[in-house]
């Protein structure tokens, strides 16, 4: 406590050591300094406050005044002091002339003060709501927003627990994870479901902090929470958009991806199927574009609904947008549970709807995949679904169909392997390999056969079998054959240039020979190698191939032999309408099937089916070669029968275009074969 004197005659004042470190101030001795001094350093805010007690005091009307200020330190900052002075002096009149009193630095009990004020009122005006309790939960202090948004006075919450609050909606587990975080961490953040006084439940983000004293117990929990009802509407309302159709609030394809995926993995876990149905309606856009848009809207609504209703528990509707929905059928222990549900939908679309005085009535296309049967990921089992519905609008609709999963595969297969093949065909895989055709008895070599090979670099040198039928009724088919055509040609001009003057037949796919054009692109393969006698050109049609119109086909033969072009008629006898094709088709050449002449000598009945054909070339003039010569037994008996021209690997099996020349020049006819001709009398 410092002392001070003032002597109001001079206006001097004197304070003591202690009051002159207080303010920083040099001590003073017996120094006094005008009274002026110090009101100057007092805060001008506190300047007025010193006047009206001490006036009343120098008024003589109290002995004695007391006032707190702030005055400034000699060093800028600013302490808080208590003023308390006595009248010591009066003159005749009364007036008082001195006074004497003490000064008490309070600044710490003022920031004390202050802290508690700014508290009081961060409590008191908080947009949170604040709950206080102490270490059994009970609440001892609430603010002004608590009360709002929970609707209970100060009054009724004191002394109570912020159980009263609570909506049930979480469970115990819930409560326990926030006791455990809170004496874990001190603190717990969440969102929580309450119920204010009306009833009304409110969503609320909370943070709840242990408050602990300086020995570390906690000796208060104190609770913030705002209250996020509307935010969790707008996030649900967000959240419907986003995976609810508008128009019939059934979940759209977002929400459905989501469903089916879980729907999936449930199966997977126990074992079960589940059936993705896609659904189409039929009719649909005719109510569309007769009624307008409100009716059609209208419709779907209804049809959705009662789409719902003839789902089982736990079975999910989805609109795709337009007159589309999907199903996902899950947990069918038996993939035929699925058929029920699917004739109920079938069903609740044809039933007629009535919207105001109008009758509607549209029907269900329905297609269905089943999984894991059909074991592909989710967004293609709705294409597979999609693909069945296709099918069962095309049967007729007011259906459903299944889809067919080995089917798929197979088309799938073929897909890629027409790829490869396209593939093969740029970068130039194929090759071109030449069977030797020879006269038995003259020992003439009298063409070659080109054979297809695929060069391919993994597999090695592929026969046809291995990649023909993929290419069967394809357009690639025919991208290869005029490939082979005009290979065949190149070969024969190469061979020509180097001495060898060879025909060459290459074989023919039936869809090749009736694509459109097929005659004036021949032309044009044919043009491309003006020194190759179109004559030298031979084309083999494979009979098997079925030759959908005799008529067509026959016609363009004919245009292609007036160009000087041959055919023969490939695989003769295996077909079914041999006697027609023979009879109806101008073929110049006859090829007797190897598989009658591989048994001839041991089967009478391909004995019989050779001599047959034979005879019938003979009969129709026409030439007649056989294939499948595997030994000098087989051309003997040819021979025999008179069959002259041959091929096989009794005589040469098919090789690459650069072995035929000297092939050609080396090879003579067996011994066997010119002594059975002698013997033959022809
Ligand atoms: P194909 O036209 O009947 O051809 C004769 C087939 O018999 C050839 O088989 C040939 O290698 C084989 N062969 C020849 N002599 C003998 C023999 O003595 N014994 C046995 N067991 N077989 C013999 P490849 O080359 O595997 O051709 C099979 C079929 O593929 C051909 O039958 C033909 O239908 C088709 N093909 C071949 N090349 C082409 C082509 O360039 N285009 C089309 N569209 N089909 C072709
Ligand atoms: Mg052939
Ligand atoms: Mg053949």
């Amino acid at each position: 406590m410092g002392l001070w004197n003032w002597d109001l005659r001079t206006g001097m004042v004197q304070g003591d050591d202690t009051l002159a470190q207080m303010f920083g101030d040099p001590p003073p001795g017996t120094e006094r300094v005008p009274i002026e001094e110090w009101r100057s350093r007092t805060h001008p805010e506190d300047l007025l406050a010193l006047d009206p007690p001490l006036i009343a005091c120098l008024k003589g009307e109290t002995e004695q005044f007391e006032v707190a200020q702030r005055i400034r330190h000699r060093d800028g900052h600013w302490i808080w002091g208590l003023w308390r002075g006595r009248v010591t002096e009066r003159d005749a009149q009364g007036k008082c002339v001195a006074l004497m009193g003490s000064f008490h630095d309070i600044t710490e009990r003022r920031e004390a003060h202050e802290r508690l004020q700014l508290a009081a009122s961060v409590f008191t005006h908080a947009r949170e709501g604040i709950t206080i309790t102490d270490t059994h939960g009970t609440i001892i202090e609430v603010n002004d927003t608590f009360t709002r948004i929970t609707g209970y006075s100060r009054e009724e919450a004191i002394g109570n627990n912020p159980r009263m609050l609570q909506s049930g909606r979480q469970g115990p587990d819930f409560y326990a994870a926030m006791w455990h975080s809170l004496t874990t961490d001190g603190h717990w953040t969440g969102e929580v479901w309450n119920r204010r006084k009306s009833g009304e439940l409110f969503a609320e983000i909370i943070t709840i902090s242990a408050v602990r004293n300086l020995l570390g117990a906690v000796t208060h929990y104190v609770a913030l929470f705002t209250d996020i009802t509307s935010l969790k509407e707008n996030e649900r309302k967000l959240e419907r958009i986003a995976h609810y159709d508008a128009l019939t609030g059934l979940p759209n394809r977002v929400l459905l991806a989501d469903r089916l995926q879980q729907a999936m993995a449930r199966c997977q876990r126990r074992g079960h199927s589940l059936a993705v149905a896609f659904i189409d309606l039929d009719g649909f856009k005719a109510v569309n574009d007769l009624h307008g848009h409100e009716q059609g809207d209208g419709l779907l609504v209804a049809l959705a609904q009662r789409l719902q209703s003839s789902l089982r528990e736990g079975d999910t509707l989805s609109r795709m947008g337009g007159d589309e929905f999907v199903a996902v059928l899950s947990d069918l222990e038996n993939t035929k549970d699925c058929e029920p549900v699917l004739e109920r939908m079938l069903h609740a679309a044809a039933d007629p709807v009535r919207l105001g005085d109008t009758l509607f009535q549209v029907s269900a296309s329905i297609g269905v995949t089943l999984f894991p049967a059909d074991g592909v990921e989710p967004d293609l089992l709705i294409r597979h679904a999609d693909q069945a519905m296709y099918q069962a609008k095309q049967a007729g609709k007011n259906r459903y169909h299944l889809f067919d999963v080995e089917q798929d595969t197979a088309v799938k297969t073929q897909r890629e392997e027409i790829a490869r093949i396209r593939q093969a065909l740029t970068a130039q895989e194929f090759v071109l390999y030449y069977q030797p055709k020879v006269n038995m008895r003259t020992g003439q070599v009298t063409g070659a056969e080109a054979l297809i090979r695929w060069n391919h670099p993994e597999r090695g040198l592929l026969a046809p079998a291995a990649f023909l039928p993929a290419m069967h009724n394809h357009a690639i088919s025919i991208d290869v054959g005029d490939w082979v055509i005009s290979t065949a040609l190149r070969q024969m001009a190469d061979w020509q240039a180097q001495g060898l003057d060879l025909p060459v037949s290459v074989n023919i796919d039936a869809r090749h020979l009736q694509k459109e054009g097929f005659s004036l692109r021949l032309a044009a393969l044919l043009a491309a190698q003006p020194q190759v006698p179109t004559s030298h050109l031979e084309l083999e049609i494979l009979e098997t191939s079925a030759l959908e119109d005799i008529a067509l086909v026959s016609d363009i033969m004919r245009r292609c032999q007036a160009m000087g072009v041959r055919f023969a008629l490939d695989d003769f006898g295996t077909g079914y309408s041999s006697l027609t094709y023979l009879k109806r088709l101008g073929a110049e050449v006859i090829k007797i099937d190897q598989s009658f002449v591989r048994d001839m000598q041991t089967d009478p009945d391909d004995l019989a089916i050779v001599r047959g054909v034979i005879g019938l070339a003979h009969a129709f003039h026409r030439e007649v070669i056989a294939e499948g010569v595997e030994t000098i037994a087989h051309g003997t008996a040819l021979l025999r029968l008179g069959c002259e021209h041959a091929q096989g690997y009794g005589i040469a099996r098919p090789m690459p275009a650069s072995e035929l020349p000297h092939w050609a020049q080396h090879w003579s006819p067996d011994r066997a074969w010119t002594a059975a001709v002698d013997a033959t009398p022809r």
